[in-house]
Formats: C-alpha cells, sequence, structure tokens
C-alpha cells in the first residue's frame, strides 16, 4: 500500500477514541470522532445515576454509560496508566496520591485532549446507529448517528472506521459465570443489581448482601459494603474456596458459587452453606456489544469473544477498513491501547504492511485452538492478565520502538500481588509504595 491520507470515523471519544485519534491525525489521516454524550472521557466520567433496571437485563432500558462508584481509585500505580509520551504526572492542585481517584483520571483526558487538539475533532451528542459497508466494498463505510436533540439520522461515508465504544455497559448476568435462570434469580424475591449501577455503599446498610465475583470491582465494592452492611457473603468461583469467615472481620464470609436460590430468600451455596439475603451484587463483568455494526457475519461476538481479529484489533477479511481499539481487559489497557492505536494509523497509511488475509486468519485459529488445548474457554480471548507484557511487546516490536523498560513488568505483578484476596486495607494506602525504587530513568 502506498503512503496514504485517509477519511476515518472513530467511535467514542474515551480513552481508546482520544488516542486513536491522536495517532490517526499524526499520520495525517482526516478523523471525525462520534461521541453519544456531550463530554469526552468515557468511562471515566462519573454519573451519579443508575439505571431503570439495575440488572441491565431490559434491552429496551436507558443506558447509563459509566460504570464508576463515587470512590472509585485506580487499581494499579499511575506510572502504568501513564501514555508513553504523555505521563499521568501528579499536580500540585489535583489528586497527588499513587492511586488517585476516577476524577483525577478525567482530569487527565481532559488534559490530553486539550493538548493535542483534540476536541475540535469530536461531534458530541452524536451516537452512531450503523456502520455497513457501501455495496460491500470494504473500504467504503456508511456511518450513520443521530443527534440527541431531534433524534434525526443522518449519515456520512468513511474511508475507514475505528470502533472505540468501549465494553462496560452490557452487563454478564444470564450466562456464564452466573447461571440467573438456572439457579432461580429470576424468581428470587430480594433486590439485585450489577457492579455497572454500584455508586455508593448507602443503599446497603443494615442489610445481609450476597456479592458474586472476584474481580478488582468486585473487591473495591466488598470492602466499602462491608463498612455499613450487616453481612456481606462473597460467591467465588474459585476451586479452592470453602464456607469461612475472614480473619479480623467481623461481617464478610466467603462461600463457593450459588447453587439455587430459594422464593422465601433464601440462597443456597454450592457446599450446601446458605444466607437469607436482602440484596445480591453481581460483579461479574461485561459483555462486548456493537449494536451499530453490521458486517454480514464477518465480524461476530462468541462467547463474549469479538472475532476473528487478528491481533485484538483487525478482522482479516475487513483490514485495514475496520479495526477495534481497546478490547483487552484485566490487563491495565492504557498502554495497550496506545500502542494499539500507533499500530493501525500506521498501516492505515501504508506504512506498516499486514500479513496477508488468510495468514491472518490462520493465526487467530492457532490462537483458538491454542486456548482450546490449554483448556482456555474462548471468552477468555481478550482477557490477557498474563500475556499482557508478550503482547505489549510485540505491538512495540511491529512499531520499530525501543523495547519497554523492565520497570513496567516488575511493577505490574509487584502490585498484581499485594491485590489482596479478602478485604483487607486498601492495599493503595500502603507506604511500602515507594515507586521510584522500580524506575531508573
Ligand atoms: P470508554 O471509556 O467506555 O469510552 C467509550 C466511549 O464511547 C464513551 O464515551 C461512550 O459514550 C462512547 N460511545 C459508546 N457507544 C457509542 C456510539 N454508538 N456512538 C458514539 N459514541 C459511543 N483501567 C485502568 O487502566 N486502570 C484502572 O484503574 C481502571 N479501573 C476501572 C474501573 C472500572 C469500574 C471500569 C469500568 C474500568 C476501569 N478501567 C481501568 C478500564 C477502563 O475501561 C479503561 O481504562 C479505558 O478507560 C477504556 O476506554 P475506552 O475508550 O475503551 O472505553
Amino acid at each position: 500500500m502506498k503512503e496514504q491520507s485517509l477519511k476515518v470515523a472513530v467511535i467514542g471519544a474515551g480513552m481508546a477514541g482520544l488516542l486513536a485519534a491522536r495517532e490517526l491525525k499524526r499520520e495525517g489521516h482526516r478523523v471525525i470522532v462520534f461521541e453519544k454524550t456531550s463530554r469526552l472521557g468515557g468511562t471515566w466520567v462519573y454519573d451519579p445515576r443508575v439505571e431503570t433496571d439495575p440488572l441491565g437485563l431490559d434491552p429496551s432500558r436507558k443506558i447509563v454509560h459509566s460504570s464508576m462508584y463515587s470512590s472509585l481509585r485506580v487499581n494499579l500505580p499511575r506510572r502504568l496508566m501513564g501514555f508513553l509520551d504523555y505521563p499521568f504526572l501528579k499536580k500540585q492542585d489535583g489528586d497527588t496520591r499513587e492511586f488517585p481517584g476516577h476524577r483525577e483520571v478525567l482530569r487527565y483526558l481532559e488534559d490530553f485532549a486539550r493538548d493535542f487538539w483534540l476536541v475540535e475533532l469530536i461531534r458530541f451528542e452524536h451516537e452512531v446507529v450503523r456502520v455497513e459497508r457501501v455495496n460491500g466494498v470494504s473500504h467504503e463505510w456508511i456511518v450513520e448517528w443521530r443527534t440527541r436533540e431531534g433524534e434525526s439520522e443522518e449519515e456520512e461515508v468513511f474511508e475507514a472506521v475505528i470502533v472505540c465504544n468501549g465494553h462496560h455497559t452490557e452487563p454478564r448476568i444470564a450466562e456464564f459465570p452466573v447461571l440467573y435462570y438456572a439457579t432461580g434469580m429470576d424468581t428470587w424475591p430480594g433486590v439485585q443489581i450489577h457492579s455497572h449501577n454500584y455508586r455508593t455503599p448507602e443503599p446497603f446498610k443494615n442489610k445481609i448482601v450476597v456479592l458474586i465475583g472476584n474481580g478488582p470491582s468486585a473487591h473495591d465494592i466488598l470492602r466499602e459494603i462491608s463498612s455499613v452492611a450487616k453481612e456481606v457473603h462473597q460467591a467465588l468461583r474459585a476451586s479452592d474456596v470453602h464456607f469461612k469467615k475472614l480473619e479480623n472481620r467481623n461481617n464478610i464470609w466467603q462461600h463457593p458459587v450459588i447453587e439455587r436460590t430459594d422464593e422465601d430468600g433464601k440462597v443456597i451455596f454450592q457446599d450446601g452453606s446458605f444466607v437469607c439475603a436482602d440484596i445480591i451484587i453481581h460483579c461479574t463483568g461485561y459483555k462486548y456489544h456493537f449494536p451499530f455494526l453490521r458486517t454480514n457475519g464477518i465480524v461476530n461476538v462468541d462467547d463474549n469473544c469479538v472475532g476473528p481479529l487478528y491481533k485484538h484489533v483487525f478482522p482479516p477479511y475487513l483490514a485495514p477498513w475496520l479495526s477495534f481499539v481497546g478490547l483487552p481487559y484485566r490487563a491495565v489497557p492504557t498502554l495497550i491501547i496506545e500502542l494499539q492505536s500507533r499500530w493501525l494509523a500506521k498501516v492505515l497509511s501504508g506504512k506498516l504492511a499486514l500479513p496477508c488475509e488468510e495468514e491472518m486468519a490462520s493465526s487467530v485459529e492457532e490462537l483458538y485452538q491454542h486456548m482450546n488445548e490449554s483448556g482456555r474457554p474462548k471468552h477468555h480471548t481478550h482477557q490477557l492478565q498474563q500475556n499482557k507484557f508478550d503482547y505489549e511487546n510485540w505491538l512495540v516490536n511491529q512499531l520499530g520502538l525501543p523495547p519497554l523498560e523492565d520497570w513496567r513488568e516488575q511493577l505490574y505483578f509487584y502490585a498484581l500481588k499485594k491485590i489482596p484476596s479478602d478485604a483487607g486495607d486498601d492495599y493503595r494506602d500502603w507506604d511500602t509504595w515507594d515507586i521510584n525504587q522500580w524506575i531508573q530513568e
């Protein structure tokens, strides 16, 4: 491909959309960012509202985009969250903690957008409702949107589309890992919410709560609600879990997964332990969801894996004209998002080449096969926690950048080990975070 400047649509002005826009702009492409809300920052824009269906099962509910809870602080040190050439620095008038709160991340993104002149590329209150190839031609895409006020629908043709719509709005409830219907939760009489709709602990005061999940949000929410709730019972999927009260905590118990729920309010766990609960909170993660995307089955979401995608970015038979940024999760996605953006911008401008379609498709097949052989379900495809650095280094290599500094990996795994598996003190406040010991500038 010879070097070229394309007309590119970016869907979403969260972290992924902003980084993609910056890299595309740097490569000389003509960029328009469509953002359905009136602000940039995506999930980092805290919204105190919750959805009309707190479990997120009703497809016609009014969606609140952000999943932030009021007290949220980043779960890994800010040094790991900053962009390569735009560090997440402490500002005197800001939140100077090593693990700052969500407002500080939003401010960082706002500063970034201002400093790189990205705001003028964004069409706010433009919700994309359809992305489809023009007459099956892969490098001509119709992007159709509606604006909030008039709800009018308009469309425009682009040469490439980058999907950056985030993936924290569609709760995973009714399928694995929570057998919502099979365990009778659909007729359970208590209150149920998904962590997407958790904001503050007050509604849990003096309640008996069952919390399902074991991810970073589950730990935060467990710690927070246990300070006001009467009892909190955490249901976990790990194989070595058995019923126990947590040491040094007088109101938290751990259980294996839920076996069934009864119409009298009882929640029965797999080991036979049970509790009569008031509230179940599902901290069970999210589903990928692209309601606007029409590719005639070329890209699908199957068992919560978006595919086929070469290196989590390009669908082999639509590359490079359609791409996805930010799908990997549980991985501090920031650097991944930045490297993916740089890669795709250079591929679109013709400075970097992709393998042929067949080669990309067989690389994806190999990945699926490898996962299958090692007993990993397909829905773990984009979960890069352990392989994060292999993936980042692969992208760095493609881009011809110097290898990533060793401190990144060391600090990441050090921090992961510190995240407690119970509801102890907040590891973020420990003063052992002498981050400088990791960095040789
Ligand atoms: P989003 O931030 O969700 O942005 C997507 C944007 O697309 C939104 O602005 C949305 O309005 C817009 N949009 C969606 N659909 C459309 C449409 N049809 N048309 C137009 N616009 C649309 N990461 C970390 O690195 N550290 C952390 O500590 C951390 N903590 C987290 C805690 C929580 C509770 C959550 C939910 C996530 C956390 N993350 C964390 C991950 C976080 O998601 C990423 O850091 C990053 O912000 C993802 O950016 P994104 O642009 O992919 O998605």
